[in-house]
Protein backbone atom coordinates (compact mmCIF):
# COMPACT_ATOMS: atom_id res chain seq x y z
CA UNK A 1 0.00 0.00 0.00
CA UNK A 2 1.48 3.08 -0.66
CA UNK A 3 -0.88 5.80 1.65
CA UNK A 4 -0.24 9.17 2.59
CA UNK A 5 -3.03 10.53 4.69
CA UNK A 6 -3.06 14.54 4.34
CA UNK A 7 -3.58 16.82 7.57
CA UNK A 8 -3.31 20.81 7.16
CA UNK A 9 -2.79 22.60 10.56
CA UNK A 10 -4.16 25.95 10.16
CA UNK A 11 -2.84 27.94 13.74
CA UNK A 12 -3.23 31.70 12.61
CA UNK A 13 -5.35 34.14 11.02
CA UNK A 14 -2.87 35.17 8.25
CA UNK A 15 -2.61 31.51 7.66
CA UNK A 16 -6.83 30.88 7.45
CA UNK A 17 -6.92 34.07 5.41
CA UNK A 18 -3.91 33.42 3.02
CA UNK A 19 -2.43 30.18 3.63
CA UNK A 20 -5.57 27.98 3.56
CA UNK A 21 -7.28 29.23 0.05
CA UNK A 22 -3.64 28.49 -1.47
CA UNK A 23 -3.16 25.27 -0.52
CA UNK A 24 -6.84 24.50 -1.46
CA UNK A 25 -6.10 25.82 -4.91
CA UNK A 26 -2.31 23.27 -5.11
CA UNK A 27 -4.56 20.52 -3.87
CA UNK A 28 -7.55 20.83 -6.69
CA UNK A 29 -4.80 21.06 -9.13
CA UNK A 30 -3.40 17.65 -7.98
CA UNK A 31 -7.31 16.33 -7.48
CA UNK A 32 -6.47 15.57 -3.49
CA UNK A 33 -8.24 16.14 -0.47
CA UNK A 34 -7.05 16.71 2.72
CA UNK A 35 -8.41 17.12 6.39
CA UNK A 36 -7.97 20.62 7.43
CA UNK A 37 -7.71 21.53 11.43
CA UNK A 38 -8.91 25.00 12.37
CA UNK A 39 -7.86 27.42 14.91
CA UNK A 40 -11.49 29.56 15.25
CA UNK A 41 -10.99 31.61 18.36
CA UNK A 42 -8.49 34.37 19.01
CA UNK A 43 -5.02 34.14 17.28
CA UNK A 44 -2.95 35.20 20.53
CA UNK A 45 -0.09 33.27 18.69
CA UNK A 46 2.46 36.05 18.38
CA UNK A 47 2.62 34.86 22.30
CA UNK A 48 5.06 32.58 21.21
CA UNK A 49 7.65 35.22 21.51
CA UNK A 50 7.68 35.06 25.24
CA UNK A 51 9.31 31.47 24.10
CA UNK A 52 12.11 33.08 22.84
CA UNK A 53 13.11 33.31 26.70
CA UNK A 54 13.64 29.20 26.46
CA UNK A 55 16.66 28.12 24.89
CA UNK A 56 15.48 25.01 22.36
CA UNK A 57 12.74 27.53 21.04
CA UNK A 58 15.56 29.91 20.29
CA UNK A 59 17.37 27.37 17.84
CA UNK A 60 13.99 26.90 16.06
CA UNK A 61 13.54 30.31 15.32
CA UNK A 62 17.10 30.35 14.15
CA UNK A 63 16.80 27.59 12.18
CA UNK A 64 13.80 28.15 10.36
CA UNK A 65 13.69 31.79 10.10
CA UNK A 66 9.90 32.00 12.14
CA UNK A 67 9.18 35.59 11.22
CA UNK A 68 10.35 34.72 7.34
CA UNK A 69 8.78 31.93 7.76
CA UNK A 70 5.09 33.35 9.23
CA UNK A 71 5.47 36.94 8.41
CA UNK A 72 6.34 40.18 11.15
CA UNK A 73 2.61 40.47 12.13
CA UNK A 74 2.57 36.76 13.51
CA UNK A 75 5.29 36.60 15.41
CA UNK A 76 3.76 39.81 17.14
CA UNK A 77 0.13 39.14 17.45
CA UNK A 78 -1.71 39.13 20.57
CA UNK A 79 1.46 40.15 22.24
CA UNK A 80 0.11 43.62 23.37
CA UNK A 81 -3.27 43.51 21.73
CA UNK A 82 -6.36 41.18 21.68
CA UNK A 83 -6.17 38.92 18.78
CA UNK A 84 -8.10 38.51 15.86
CA UNK A 85 -11.05 36.38 16.04
CA UNK A 86 -10.36 33.71 13.13
CA UNK A 87 -13.94 32.06 13.05
CA UNK A 88 -15.85 35.29 13.43
CA UNK A 89 -13.42 37.44 10.50
CA UNK A 90 -12.68 33.97 8.10
CA UNK A 91 -15.91 31.60 8.08
CA UNK A 92 -15.96 31.87 4.84
CA UNK A 93 -12.99 31.14 3.75
CA UNK A 94 -13.69 27.78 6.10
CA UNK A 95 -16.94 27.06 5.01
CA UNK A 96 -14.86 27.62 1.18
CA UNK A 97 -12.59 24.82 2.26
CA UNK A 98 -15.32 22.25 2.84
CA UNK A 99 -17.13 23.01 0.08
CA UNK A 100 -14.28 22.09 -1.67
CA UNK A 101 -14.41 18.73 -0.37
CA UNK A 102 -12.04 18.78 2.00
CA UNK A 103 -12.59 17.27 5.42
CA UNK A 104 -12.82 19.72 8.34
CA UNK A 105 -11.96 19.23 11.74
CA UNK A 106 -11.29 21.49 15.29
CA UNK A 107 -7.69 22.27 15.76
CA UNK A 108 -8.40 24.51 18.64
CA UNK A 109 -10.38 27.71 19.91
CA UNK A 110 -7.44 29.10 20.84
CA UNK A 111 -4.49 27.46 19.81
CA UNK A 112 -1.87 29.32 22.03
CA UNK A 113 -3.93 28.90 25.45
CA UNK A 114 -4.32 24.98 24.28
CA UNK A 115 -0.54 23.86 23.74
CA UNK A 116 0.57 26.66 26.78
CA UNK A 117 -1.31 25.58 29.08
CA UNK A 118 -2.71 22.03 28.68
CA UNK A 119 -0.18 20.73 31.95
CA UNK A 120 -2.87 23.39 34.20
CA UNK A 121 -5.91 22.46 32.92
CA UNK A 122 -9.21 21.36 34.30
CA UNK A 123 -10.93 18.78 32.40
CA UNK A 124 -13.90 21.32 32.86
CA UNK A 125 -11.71 24.21 31.34
CA UNK A 126 -10.56 21.52 28.54
CA UNK A 127 -14.07 20.74 28.11
CA UNK A 128 -14.95 23.95 27.81
CA UNK A 129 -12.78 25.06 25.22
CA UNK A 130 -13.52 22.26 22.99
CA UNK A 131 -17.04 23.11 23.44
CA UNK A 132 -16.11 26.98 22.02
CA UNK A 133 -15.08 25.33 19.16
CA UNK A 134 -16.82 22.95 18.43
CA UNK A 135 -19.36 25.02 18.50
CA UNK A 136 -18.18 28.34 16.09
CA UNK A 137 -17.22 25.42 13.16
CA UNK A 138 -20.90 24.02 13.50
CA UNK A 139 -22.21 27.44 13.17
CA UNK A 140 -20.15 27.84 10.30
CA UNK A 141 -20.26 24.58 8.72
CA UNK A 142 -23.63 23.51 9.78
CA UNK A 143 -22.71 20.76 10.94
CA UNK A 144 -20.64 19.69 13.72
CA UNK A 145 -16.69 18.92 12.82
CA UNK A 146 -15.72 15.25 12.34
CA UNK A 147 -12.56 15.23 14.23
CA UNK A 148 -10.21 17.15 16.49
CA UNK A 149 -6.43 17.82 16.42
CA UNK A 150 -4.71 19.34 19.42
CA UNK A 151 -2.51 21.60 18.87
CA UNK A 152 1.46 21.41 19.08
CA UNK A 153 0.77 17.52 20.06
CA UNK A 154 0.08 18.24 23.37
CA UNK A 155 -2.06 16.06 24.58
CA UNK A 156 -3.09 13.72 27.71
CA UNK A 157 -6.03 10.87 28.80
CA UNK A 158 -7.80 13.59 30.42
CA UNK A 159 -8.13 15.57 26.97
CA UNK A 160 -8.83 12.32 25.52
CA UNK A 161 -11.64 11.43 27.75
CA UNK A 162 -12.97 14.98 27.35
CA UNK A 163 -12.88 14.56 23.32
CA UNK A 164 -14.83 11.12 24.00
CA UNK A 165 -17.74 13.53 25.21
CA UNK A 166 -17.52 15.09 22.07
CA UNK A 167 -19.14 13.44 17.79
CA UNK A 168 -15.82 13.56 16.90
CA UNK A 169 -15.37 9.95 14.27
CA UNK A 170 -12.07 10.13 15.15
CA UNK A 171 -9.09 12.48 16.59
CA UNK A 172 -5.15 13.22 15.53
CA UNK A 173 -3.33 14.20 18.87
CA UNK A 174 -0.45 12.35 18.59
CA UNK A 175 2.63 11.16 17.24
CA UNK A 176 3.23 7.78 16.13
CA UNK A 177 3.57 5.03 13.77
CA UNK A 178 0.21 3.25 13.43
CA UNK A 179 -3.69 3.91 14.00
CA UNK A 180 -5.03 2.35 17.29
CA UNK A 181 -7.57 2.65 19.42
CA UNK A 182 -6.80 4.68 22.73
CA UNK A 183 -6.89 2.77 26.34
CA UNK A 184 -7.58 5.23 29.23
CA UNK A 185 -8.24 3.75 32.95
CA UNK A 186 -8.67 0.25 31.10
CA UNK A 187 -11.24 1.61 28.86
CA UNK A 188 -11.06 1.55 25.59
CA UNK A 189 -12.50 5.26 24.06
CA UNK A 190 -14.72 5.39 20.95
CA UNK A 191 -12.55 7.41 18.91
CA UNK A 192 -9.24 6.09 17.01
CA UNK A 193 -6.49 8.14 17.14
CA UNK A 194 -4.40 8.90 13.91
CA UNK A 195 -0.85 9.17 14.45
CA UNK A 196 1.09 11.90 12.51
CA UNK A 197 4.26 9.39 11.48
CA UNK A 198 6.12 12.17 9.56
CA UNK A 199 8.48 15.09 10.66
CA UNK A 200 7.30 18.74 9.92
CA UNK A 201 8.75 21.16 7.92
CA UNK A 202 9.41 23.40 10.94
CA UNK A 203 10.82 20.10 12.70
CA UNK A 204 13.57 19.04 10.49
CA UNK A 205 14.52 21.90 8.21
CA UNK A 206 18.58 23.07 9.26
CA UNK A 207 18.86 19.69 11.11
CA UNK A 208 21.24 16.93 9.34
CA UNK A 209 22.16 18.30 6.07
CA UNK A 210 18.25 19.14 5.33
CA UNK A 211 17.69 22.63 3.23
CA UNK A 212 14.82 23.21 1.38
CA UNK A 213 16.87 21.70 -1.90
CA UNK A 214 16.44 18.05 -0.48
CA UNK A 215 13.66 18.28 1.75
CA UNK A 216 11.23 16.75 -0.89
CA UNK A 217 13.46 13.66 -1.58
CA UNK A 218 14.23 13.70 2.26
CA UNK A 219 10.57 13.60 2.65
CA UNK A 220 10.00 11.04 0.21
CA UNK A 221 12.89 8.86 1.30
CA UNK A 222 10.65 8.79 4.91
CA UNK A 223 7.95 7.27 3.25
CA UNK A 224 6.73 3.55 4.40
CA UNK A 225 4.69 1.17 2.62
CA UNK A 226 4.04 -1.60 5.20
CA UNK A 227 1.13 1.14 6.84
CA UNK A 228 -0.63 4.62 5.88
CA UNK A 229 1.99 7.88 6.46
CA UNK A 230 0.52 10.46 7.73
CA UNK A 231 1.77 13.81 6.76
CA UNK A 232 1.14 17.22 8.38
CA UNK A 233 1.88 20.52 6.65
CA UNK A 234 1.02 24.09 8.01
CA UNK A 235 -1.21 26.18 5.70
CA UNK A 236 1.71 29.14 7.17
CA UNK A 237 4.81 27.44 5.78
CA UNK A 238 3.42 24.72 3.16
CA UNK A 239 0.33 27.40 2.47
CA UNK A 240 2.77 30.56 1.87
CA UNK A 241 6.73 30.77 1.34
CA UNK A 242 6.95 26.45 0.88
CA UNK A 243 3.97 26.73 -1.59
CA UNK A 244 5.82 25.54 -4.62
CA UNK A 245 8.31 23.23 -3.17
CA UNK A 246 4.69 21.53 -1.63
CA UNK A 247 3.42 21.81 -5.21
CA UNK A 248 6.31 19.71 -6.17
CA UNK A 249 6.17 17.36 -3.16
CA UNK A 250 2.69 16.37 -4.57
CA UNK A 251 4.00 16.16 -8.03
CA UNK A 252 7.02 13.87 -7.53
CA UNK A 253 5.08 11.57 -5.08
CA UNK A 254 2.43 11.27 -6.89
CA UNK A 255 5.04 9.56 -9.80
CA UNK A 256 6.33 7.55 -7.38
CA UNK A 257 2.40 5.75 -6.87
CA UNK A 258 1.80 7.57 -3.51
CA UNK A 259 -1.72 8.19 -2.82
CA UNK A 260 -3.39 11.13 -0.83
CA UNK A 261 -5.85 10.23 1.93
CA UNK A 262 -8.29 12.10 4.10
CA UNK A 263 -7.48 11.04 7.55
CA UNK A 264 -11.18 10.13 7.65
CA UNK A 265 -10.40 7.99 4.64
CA UNK A 266 -7.57 5.79 6.07
CA UNK A 267 -9.87 5.43 9.13
CA UNK A 268 -12.72 3.79 6.91
CA UNK A 269 -10.35 1.67 5.37
CA UNK A 270 -8.22 0.54 8.39
CA UNK A 271 -9.33 -3.19 8.60
CA UNK A 272 -8.31 -4.01 12.30
CA UNK A 273 -8.18 -1.71 15.13
CA UNK A 274 -5.04 -2.43 18.16
CA UNK A 275 -4.60 -1.11 21.29
CA UNK A 276 -2.82 1.70 22.35
CA UNK A 277 -2.46 4.88 24.72
CA UNK A 278 -0.40 8.05 24.28
CA UNK A 279 2.42 9.01 27.15
CA UNK A 280 4.40 12.52 26.93
CA UNK A 281 8.03 12.12 25.45
CA UNK A 282 10.70 14.92 24.58
CA UNK A 283 11.15 14.80 20.44
CA UNK A 284 13.79 16.24 18.17
CA UNK A 285 12.76 19.35 16.84
CA UNK A 286 10.64 20.49 19.37
CA UNK A 287 10.75 22.18 22.35
CA UNK A 288 9.07 20.11 25.74
CA UNK A 289 7.00 17.21 25.05
CA UNK A 290 4.98 15.39 22.69
CA UNK A 291 2.16 13.08 23.43
CA UNK A 292 3.65 10.02 21.74
CA UNK A 293 2.16 6.44 21.01
CA UNK A 294 3.15 4.00 23.74
ZN1 LIG B 1 -1.10 24.00 15.22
Amino acid sequence: MKLIGLRIDVDTYRGTKRGTPELCRILAKHGIKGTFYFSVGPDNMGRHLWRLLKPAFLWKMLRTNAAGLYGPEIVLMGTAWPGPQIGKRLGAVIKATADAGHEIGLHAYDHHKAQAKIDRMTPEEMHNELQKGVDILTAILGEPPVTSAVPGWRCNDALLLEKAAFPFRFNSDCRGSTLFMPIVDGRRLPQPQVPVTLPTYDEILGRNGVTDDNYNTHMLSLLQEEHPNVLTIHAEAEGGKCAAMFDQFLTRAGEQGWEFKTLGELVAGQPQWPDGAIEPRPFPGREGWLACQK
